[in-house]
């Protein structure tokens, strides 16, 4: 936690770089250059010594950023009193629309039962594992919150009036 990624533009995209030359471009241990590797850096042939692809080396960095920045699975949300991303029981789960399109996710943390939040679009909360049993609860929402009015349209509730 809190360690700082490896710039990944010290690579030269055209050069290769063994794992030893990898780790001293990186200030990196050697077996965190055979991490990478394990974790789907891409390298040039079968056997050692393993040859890496700047260009390689800066895709799988920059990605490695990217995922450092969401810490979060789909399907956990951030508790900031356990400082980690928590995997809430999916039944503990609420969505909470701000608008048409975005809302909360509002959960209980399994492990110290205070509130977790985490903002989140529609569209995005249908990619979730949890969507399901979401769904569920909104159901027995939709009409007070009226979430997605469309979505309602078949329910008959009155808003067939379009002059
Ligand atoms: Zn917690």
């Amino acid at each position: 936690m809190g360690k700082r990624l490896p710039n990944p533009r010290l690579a030269k995209i055209h050069r290769n770089y063994t794992v030893e030359e990898t780790a001293n471009l990186y200030e990196v241990h050697k077996n965190t250059v055979s991490n990478w590797i394990k974790q789907g850096l891409a390298v040039c042939g079968k056997k050692r010594p393993f040859l890496i692809m700047g260009r390689d080396l800066r895709v799988f960095l920059e990605a490695k950023r990217v995922k450092n920045k969401q810490p979060c699975k789909p399907d956990e949300i951030y508790c900031m009193r356990c400082r980690a991303p928590k995997k809430p029981a999916a039944d503990l789960i609420e969505y909470k629309a701000t608008t048409a399109t975005l809302g909360n996710l509002v959960a209980i943390c399994p492990d110290c039962e205070s509130i977790m939040n985490r903002r989140v679009s529609l569209a995005k909360l249908k990619q979730m594992p949890c969507y399901l049993s979401i769904t569920q609860s909104l159901e027995e929402l939709h009409i007070t919150e009226c979430i997605n009015p469309s979505v309602n349209s078949g329910l008959n509730i009155g808003e067939e009036h379009h002059a």
